[in-house]
C-alpha cells in the first residue's frame, strides 16, 4: 500500500492540493481484480432506488453490479463523430440530478478505446458540481497505461471536488498482463474510502499478501529501464501500439470500418451494410443446430441484432471471434442509439501470430 501510495501520489492529487502525499492507510485499498473494487462501491455507496449514472457501450460489470446493489441504472449513450466517440455534454447535464448516487466513468474505456482528454474531465467535473454536488465517481482506470500518442488523465486530479468525489481504481492484470493474480486497487479520499475499507472486512477481509507484494515489486521494477524502452510502462505501450496498428489495418482491408483506439487493447469496427458478413439474415443455420442437438443456449432476444449475427457469421466461418457491441448497451436502447447497430468489438490484447491469423482470416 505504502507502494501504490507513492505511485500515486504525483497522478492523482489535483495541482491545487500538492505537495500533499496519499496516505497509504486511509486512501488506499487492495481488492480481489478491479471487479471486486467496483462490485463494493456498488454495494457500499447504492442503495434501493438509487439512480447510478452510466456511459454506453459500458463495461458489462456496471449494469450487473448496480442492479445487484438494488439500484437502477440509467444511461447515457457515447456517439460516433468523425471517426471517435464523443460524449455530449447536454445529454450529460441533463441525465445528472440530486438523485445520481454514482457514476461510472471509464478512460481508457472498454469496449471503444475512447482516452477522455483533460479538458472533456474537466467539463465533466463541472457538470457534476453544478448538476449532482453528492454524487460519487468510480473512476475505472484499469487500462491507464495503455494509451496511444496521448497521455491518460485521472479523473480524480483535474479538481479538489473531483478528487473528493472519486473513487480511482486500477488492476495489476491490465498494467502487467496478469488478468489470474486478481489484484486491482482504489485510491480515494479517507472520507470515502472508510466506508468500503471497513466493509471489506466482511466480503474478503483482505487480498492475499502474496499479490500485494509482488504488485510493491512490480511497480519499482516497471519504473526501470526495460527492454530498450525508458520504463516496462513505455515498453507496454509500444508493443500494444504496433498490434493496434496492424489489427486497424486488417478490420480496413477486412472492408470494416474501425473507431481507431487512443487507449485499451480494444477496436470497435463498423460492419457496413452489404458487407459479407452482414448480408445473412437471422441466425445461422449451424448455431440453431447447435441449440436442437447440444444444447447450446441463445438469447432469443439477440436473434434478429445484427452485431451478433455479424459476429455469429465470423466465428463459424472464419474462426474469429469479436463481440457484438450491442451486448455493452442497456437492452431498451438497443436498436435506437447509433452504436448499437452493426458494430463489433475485436481484442488485440494476443500474441502477433494470433492477430497475423486474424488478418487473414478476415480479410474479404
Ligand atoms: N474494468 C474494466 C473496464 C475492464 O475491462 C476489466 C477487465 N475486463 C475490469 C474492470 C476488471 O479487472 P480485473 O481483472 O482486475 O478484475
Amino acid at each position: 500500500m505504502k507502494e501504490l501510495a507513492r505511485f500515486y501520489s504525483p497522478r492523482v492529487i489535483p495541482s491545487e492540493l500538492k505537495p500533499r502525499e496519499i496516505d497509504a492507510n486511509t486512501e488506499v485499498l487492495i481488492t480481489v481484480g478491479a471487479s471486486q473494487a467496483l462490485n463494493l462501491a456498488a454495494t457500499v455507496f447504492l442503495d434501493a432506488g438509487d439512480e447510478a449514472l452510466l456511459i454506453e457501450p459500458a463495461f458489462d460489470m456496471y449494469t450487473g453490479v448496480v442492479q445487484l446493489a438494488g439500484a437502477t441504472p440509467k444511461y447515457i449513450a457515447l456517439k460516433p463523430v468523425n471517426g471517435k466517440l464523443e460524449l455530449d455534454m447536454d445529454e450529460l447535464s441533463n441525465a445528472l440530478s440530486e438523485r445520481t448516487k454514482l457514476m461510472f466513468l471509464n478512460s481508457p474505456h472498454n469496449p471503444s478505446g475512447k482516452v477522455f482528454s483533460k479538458e472533456e474531465l474537466k467539463k465533466i467535473a463541472d457538470i457534476l458540481d453544478e448538476k449532482a454536488p453528492s454524487c460519487i465517481v468510480v473512476s475505472d482506470e484499469v487500462y491507464e497505461h495503455i494509451v496511444y500518442d496521448t497521455v491518460h488523465t485521472p479523473f480524480a486530479s483535474v479538481s479538489v471536488s473531483a478528487f473528493e468525489r472519486t473513487l480511482s481504481v486500477y488492476s495489476a492484470g491490465k498494467t502487467f498482463s496478469a488478468t489470474g493474480l486478481k489484484t486491482g486497487w482504489v485510491i480515494g479520499n479517507a472520507d470515502l474510502l472508510r466506508d468500503m475499507q471497513l466493509a471489506q472486512q466482511f466480503v474478503v477481509f483482505c487480498s492475499n499478501h502474496l499479490s500485494q507484494i509482488a504488485l510493491a515489486e512490480a511497480l519499482k521494477f516497471a519504473e526501470q529501464p526495460f527492454k530498450g524502452y525508458n520504463s516496462y510502462f513505455e515498453w507496454l505501450r509500444g508493443e500494444y501500439q504496433k498490434k493496434r496498428d496492424f489489427l486497424v489495418k486488417a478490420i480496413r482491408a477486412a472492408g470494416m470500418e474501425p473507431i481507431v483506439p487512443d487507449g485499451a487493447f480494444y477496436i470497435l469496427a463498423r460492419v457496413p451494410e452489404g458487407h459479407e458478413m452482414r448480408q445473412k439474415e437471422g441466425v445461422p443455420a449451424q448455431i440453431l443446430e447447435y441449440v436442437s442437438t447440444k444444447g447450446l443456449q441463445v438469447d432469443p432476444a439477440t436473434y434478429d441484432r445484427s452485431d451478433y449475427n455479424i459476429s455469429r457469421n465470423l466465428v463459424l466461418e472464419r474462426g474469429v471471434a469479436s463481440i457484438p457491441n450491442s451486448a455493452f448497451i442497456s437492452v431498451d436502447n438497443v436498436g435506437k442509439v447509433e452504436i448499437s447497430n452493426g458494430y463489433i468489438r475485436f481484442a488485440f490484447c494476443h500474441p502477433d501470430e494470433v492477430l497475423s491469423s486474424a488478418a487473414e482470416r478476415i480479410k474479404q
